[in-house]
């Protein structure tokens, strides 16, 4: 996308620079999805950030807690493949 023609119809717009400056934010953003599909491999995209589960489908490393109205606790490791984990 970012290599693409820029039209510039608006005189007071620098065709070079906003062209620069899409060829760095499409390398931002490259950098990020290629560090989200590494991590993808391993952590499970149900986990949040405080490693409940989040996911709405059993999985056997769901771990509940007392609290009935909590989320659980993923007690995947983050290092396998966790999609043998989850219900068919
Ligand atoms: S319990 Fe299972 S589905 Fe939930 S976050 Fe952990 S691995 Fe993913």
């Amino acid at each position: 996308m970012a290599q693409e023609q820029a039209r510039n119809d608006n005189p007071e717009v620098d065709s070079d620079k906003a062209r620069a400056s899409l060829d760095r934010l499409y390398n931002i953003y490259k950098d990020i999805a290629s560090t989200a599909d590494e991590v993808m491999q391993t952590r499970c995209p149900y986990k949040d950030a405080a490693s409940r589960c989040t996911a709405k489908f059993g999985c056997r490393n769901q771990y509940f807690t007392s609290d009935p109205t909590s989320l659980p606790a993923c007690a995947g490791s983050d290092q396998i493949d966790y999609r043998e984990a989850w219900d068919q």
